[in-house]
């Protein structure tokens, strides 16, 4: 069995959908289809709840009004005949109806979440009623039925092997399931979900679930690129990547797959395809447990971090000064992405400035602390990198003159990672291009 998982823009536009419908019946092989919800939806839920939070009545009712129209237009043209058409259309007020009542409700955490849902959950139904105007036969499995997390907000995986290996032995006949990315249960079994862009980790994890015998994730470009294609004008698509580089590269900034969507798929050794609906036959990214090759294959930037420095001689010649340091961080749950040490300092970037006054508050009497907001960190990931032609001469000379604040390098042999204002990611992006791709 293999999983589909098919992008907010594969699946956003009524021709969009009727080609998905073309790519899952290519073959026989049975599979599970995962769709997120159509491009622009989560983003209009975004906007409806934080009206709703804001107790902006009137604007919420204008924008649920607004994408409600929009799929209104949707089902016209997804469906051609009138009972596929009523069906659509009985859908879409089904979960309109409930947002409509949402605003007559007072707003909450849990509430949220349900309204985040909807996109999820109407992409997949409106698919659902397409497929069987087509005369596809065709399963809709509830995502959330099977996808749980924890009170940490970590997937469960046993768990969702479990419940999903029982839905689908009661479907035995079935060769096609259809199901909802991003959406799941949390600890005390209300709607939640994976965090924006999460249908990729559904997809993975799915996959890893059954053990599927492969992940395709297609979506609007034709793999993995060497650099951010959104910000640099020449980028070429990987052919293969290992698990270790797509997680690195994921994490650090390329959008193209979700920061944790990997290690289900690594864990279980299903190997994951990156695939451009738009253009099927291009050839894409295979990200398996090999690298394929040595030297560095891509970089990609991260933003919105923040580097804190702790600066004191008491740290010179003494041990213990470092787990201190991090027991602050670890208390907060505040995930540390770089660290860099000298004799007398320790400089480490965060991404979440959640609880950054707290943390502040608590290194304080360790040394002077320093803290520097609006950093990106750019990370040239590969394989072996040093091992290959003076590469990391040919790196620093060709961003000679972007002002570096932390270089990290030797965790691991696949990555070197720089930070730099936020201001100069652009830059360095581009001139990395040219100095480590000749492009
Ligand atoms: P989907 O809606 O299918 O999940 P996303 O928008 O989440 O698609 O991801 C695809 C987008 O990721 C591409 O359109 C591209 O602009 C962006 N992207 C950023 N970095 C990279 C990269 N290194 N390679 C490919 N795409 C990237
Ligand atoms: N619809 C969700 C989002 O836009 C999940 C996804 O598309 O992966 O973030
Ligand atoms: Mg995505």
């Amino acid at each position: 069995m293999k999983i589909m998982k098919f992008g907010g823009t594969s699946v956003g536009k009524p021709e969009r959908m009727h080609q998905v419908a073309q790519l899952i019946t290519k073959t026989d092989e049975p599979k599970i289809v995962v769709l997120s919800a159509l491009s622009g939806t989560t983003n209009a839920l975004v906007g409806i709840s934080d009206c709703l939070a804001a107790r902006n009545k009137e604007a919420a009712k204008a924008n649920i009004d607004k994408l409600e129209a929009h799929y209104r237009d949707f089902v016209l043209l997804l469906a051609s005949t009138e009972p596929a058409r009523a069906k659509a259309n009985a859908i879409v007020t089904e979960h309109f109806e409930f947002l409509n009542i949402i605003l007559r409700i007072s707003f909450s955490d849990a509430l949220n979440k349900d309204i985040l849902a909807q996109g999820e959950l109407l992409s997949t139904k409106l698919f659902s009623v397409f497929l069987e105007e087509q005369g596809i036969a065709h399963e809709l499995l509830p995502a959330l039925d099977f996808m749980v997390i924890d009170a940490f907000e970590e997937p469960q995986l046993p768990v969702i092997r479990e419940k999903l290996t029982a839905i689908l032995s009661e479907h035995s006949q079935t060769k096609l399931f259809i199901t909802q990315g991003y959406i799941c249960r949390n600890a005390k079994g209300e709607v939640d979900n994976l965090k924006r862009g999460g249908s990729d980790y559904t997809a993975s994890l799915v996959a890893a679930a059954i053990k599927a015998t492969v992940c395709e994730i297609w979506t609007d470009i034709d793999g993995m690129h060497n650099n951010d294609p959104r910000i640099v004008d020449k980028t070429l698509p990987i052919k293969q990547i290992s698990f270790d580089e797509a997680a690195e590269l994921a994490y650090f900034g390329a959008k193209i797959l979700h920061p944790t969507c990997i290690w289900p798929a690594q864990l279980t050794n299903v190997p994951v395809k990156l695939l451009n609906t738009m253009q099927p036959e291009a050839e894409g990214t295979v990200i398996t447990e090999e690298a394929g090759s040595v030297g560095v294959k891509a970089v990609a930037a991260k933003d919105g971090i923040i580097a804190i420095k702790i600066k004191s001689s008491r740290m010179l010649l003494a041990y213990g000064f470092l787990r201190k340091i991090f027991e602050v961080f670890e208390k907060y749950r505040t995930s540390i992405d770089m660290i860099t040490t000298s004799e007398v300092a320790v400089s480490v970037t965060i991404d979440s400035d959640l609880h950054l006054e707290e943390i502040i508050k608590e290194l304080e009497p360790f040394g002077t602390v320093e803290v520097d907001t609006n950093q990106s960190i750019v990370s040239i990931v590969g394989n072996e990198i040093a091992k290959t032609d003076h590469i990391l001469q040919r790196l620093f000379e060709s961003i000679a003159e972007i002002p570096v604040r932390m270089v990290s390098y030797g965790g691991s042999p696949h990555n070197v990672s720089l930070l730099v204002n936020s201001e100069y990611k652009i830059k360095t992006l581009q001139l990395l291009n040219k100095g480590l791709f000749g492009l």
